[in-house]
């Protein structure tokens, strides 16, 4: 069964004054809501300002970025081991790292994996521009996104990634419910062709892109959305809870039922096979690593 996940990006906004006061807020307003995982994600230097705040309340603090190797000369960069002594989540291959600072698939993929290997949660964003989408690319460059983002990572039960379409962050143009479920659903089938069925059914997959306390629901009552991240709203502390508040469907989650084996380990290939590994081993075929 997933457990959804709301998560609020809060980019580079506040300062440390209104990172205390919506911390605050946030703890009164949701911090006794059952049934979904609240996430914050401040700037880092607002981190522990956070923390203080957040500490012993059931919102979790998670970070915007992390750089993929630790005590390394990576000026102005911060490492997964510092980020896991503060946080437990890292939002990893944001559109806008993508678009401005160069976060490649192969990048993703590396902090993807550095931030696993220090006991961190990666949020994995994923999405297409408009452009792709109208030119009917979206599912390619999904593939190629996940493929490389998740290539030969050892995937957790209960991963999240987050579908966000690049044209629907920060204009105010949601995809519909029926677009978000399909490009989710999609992205489950990749998962699990990539890494096992348990592995598609288990990944947590959060639709982000305009998401508004009018439309939480629509995405809500869709089979394949296990919830929200949020940019701009989520530093509106009504806002932001109203979404974490709103009550679930009561067949939600529909397609959550996922038949859970307990913890499952699954290298993900472009190809998964349900051979065992050392039988795999054993017969000396190259796995596929595109
Ligand atoms: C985001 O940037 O992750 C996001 C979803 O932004 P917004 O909710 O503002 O569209």
């Amino acid at each position: 069964m997933r457990t959804p996940l709301i998560a609020g990006n809060w980019k580079a906004h506040t300062r440390a004054d209104t990172a205390r006061a919506l911390c605050r807020a946030l703890r009164e307003l949701i911090d006794g809501v059952d049934g979904v995982e609240k996430v914050v994600c401040p700037p880092f230097v607002y981190l522990t300002t956070a923390k203080s705040v957040l500490d012993g309340s059931a919102i979790r603090l998670g970070a915007q970025d992390v750089h993929w190797q630790d005590d390394v000369a990576a000026t102005g960069e911060v490492g997964p081991a510092m980020l896991a002594e503060l946080v437990e989540y890292v939002i990893i291959g944001h559109s806008e790292r993508r678009a401005n600072f160069g976060d490649t698939d192969e990048v993703v993929n590396r902090k993807v994996k550095a931030a696993l290997g220090a006991g961190l949660r990666p949020i994995m964003c994923v999405g297409e521009t408009l452009r792709e989408r109208e030119a009917d690319r979206t599912e390619e460059v999904l593939v190629r996104q996940l493929r490389g983002g998740l290539k030969e990572v050892d995937l957790p039960d209960g991963f999240v990634i987050a579908y966000e379409p690049v044209w629907a962050i920060g204009t105010g143009i949601a995809a519909t419910g029926n677009q978000a479920n399909e490009a989710i659903g999609l992205i489950r089938r990749e998962v699990a062709a990539m890494c096992g069925p348990e592995k598609g059914e288990s990944v947590r997959i959060l639709y982000g892109g305009s998401v508004d306390p009018g439309n939480i629901a629509e995405f809500m009552a869709q089979p394949e959305v296990d919830c929200a991240l949020v940019g701009g709203a989520s530093l509106n502390a009504d806002s932001f809870s109203a979404r974490a508040r709103r009550p679930w469907p009561s067949n939600w989650p529909a397609a959550s039922t996922a038949r859970s084996s307990g913890p499952t380990r699954g290298r993900c290939t472009a190809a998964w096979t349900s051979a065992p590994r050392s039988r795999r081993r054993r017969s000396g075929r190259r796995r596929r690593t595109t």
